[in-house]
């Protein structure tokens, strides 16, 4: 099971900034800017390369409380949103999450 997973399961605690019938949205206990919250679907997706059709509307709904979150967190500069996939992407938690960065202007390309 993974970390997220007990998070969703409230076994160990989490700042939560969203939470509906669909997804879960929490702050990164290792913040890389001053706002770094992770949006992750409830249901156990490993990784975008895990997502079948049929999780159309479960993805756009991601996206769209990307939207309403970074509206509702005062990132009127501008985000960045990340999913890193696999080893090469450097994906450590095998439970599809987006990356919601902001507060700060980021550098580009990334590491
Ligand atoms: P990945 O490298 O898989 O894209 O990102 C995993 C993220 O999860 C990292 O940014 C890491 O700081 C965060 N993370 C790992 N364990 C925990 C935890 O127990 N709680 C929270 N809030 N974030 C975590």
């Amino acid at each position: 099971m993974t970390v997220f997973q007990k998070i969703i399961d409230r076994e160990i605690p989490a700042d939560i900034v969203h939470e509906d019938e669909l997804c879960l949205a929490f702050r990164d206990i290792n913040p890389r800017a001053p706002t770094h919250v992770l949006v992750i679907p409830k249901k156990p997706i490993a990784s975008l390369d895990h997502l079948d059709d049929g999780d159309q509307a479960l993805v756009g709904h991601l996206l769209l409380v990307v939207r309403d979150l970074a509206r509702q967190l005062g990132l009127d500069n501008g985000y960045r949103l990340v999913a890193n996939c696999g080893s090469d992407g450097g994906q450590e938690v095998a439970h599809l999450h987006f990356h919601l960065l902001g507060g700060r202007r980021l550098t580009w390309p990334p590491g």
